[in-house]
């Protein structure tokens, strides 16, 4: 079974159709890269696989969950995604370590002494062990990106969601978030990134997906997608960004 199935979907604002038929599968451990202009529905795609946003049409299984049947418990499911945001989105009056024991507290899946012993672990993990007692306000933009990465992971998803997390950081930074995130891929993690780091997708990704005008226009493993592009809209585009 795959860990996510996308079937169809669609989404649109108003008059606005940005997803017109979208249908992929993410296999347990694929890492999945997502390149595409500005514009073209990225993160709305990506914001769709946890219903951050309403589908207009289609349907998106999660682990097998169709996340689209008003029957199934959608925290429930959500818990199993996790998404990191270009803007990381901590909670700037907490510390390092409350941001990532909040969650699996308030949701009881562990009690506080796990979820600290847990965090302190995760936040080793990302190379920030020293930081646990700081605000977020303290760190640099990488940190503050390898803490919101090691808070998602602090809820055991079975899926990482990641859109441009690079793209807020100033260029020495970029590295040692993108260090994590390859970790991450290497442990075995499923994971669709979003990114415009062609380097990053060219190693660590096992197939890239390149959208556009709501649909996606081609889709290979990275040497093939960046060396051998088959249709003139992604040529077009990666003469651009290569
Ligand atoms: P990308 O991430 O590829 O840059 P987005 O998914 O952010 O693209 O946006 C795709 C299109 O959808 C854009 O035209 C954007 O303006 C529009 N859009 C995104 N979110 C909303 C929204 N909440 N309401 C209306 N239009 C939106
Ligand atoms: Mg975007």
């Amino acid at each position: 079974m795959s860990m996510i199935q996308v079937k169809n979907l669609k989404k649109s604002f108003g008059d606005l159709e940005v997803i017109k038929d979208i249908s992929t599968a993410v296999e347990p451990s694929e890492v999945v890269c997502v390149i595409g202009p500005s514009g073209s529905g990225k993160s709305t795609f990506l914001r769709c696989l946890n219903r951050l946003e309403d589908i207009s049409g289609g349907h998106v299984y999660i682990d097998g969950a169709d996340i689209t049947n008003p029957k199934n418990n959608i925290n429930e499911i959500r818990q199993k995604v996790g998404m990191v945001f270009q803007h990381f989105n901590l909670f700037p009056h907490m510390t390092v370590l409350e941001n990532l024991t909040l969650a699996p507290v308030k949701l009881g899946k562990l009690k506080p002494d796990a979820a600290e012993k847990k965090a302190l672990g995760l936040l080793d993990k990302v190379g920030l062990g020293a930081k646990a007692k700081a605000y977020p306000g303290e760190l640099s933009g990488g940190q503050k990106q390898r803490v919101a990465i090691a808070r998602s992971l602090a809820m055991d998803p079975k899926v990482m969601l990641f859109d441009e997390p690079t793209s807020a950081l100033d260029p020495e930074m970029v590295g040692d978030v993108l260090g994590v995130m390859k970790d991450l891929a290497k442990e075995g993690m499923t994971m669709i990134v979003v990114t415009h780091e062609m380097g990053f997708a060219a190693e660590v990704a096992d197939r890239v997906l390149f959208i556009d005008g709501g649909y996606i226009v081609e889709e290979n493993v990275p040497n093939e997608l960046f060396g051998n592009p088959q249709h003139e809209r992604t040529k077009a585009f990666l003469s651009k960004v290569l």
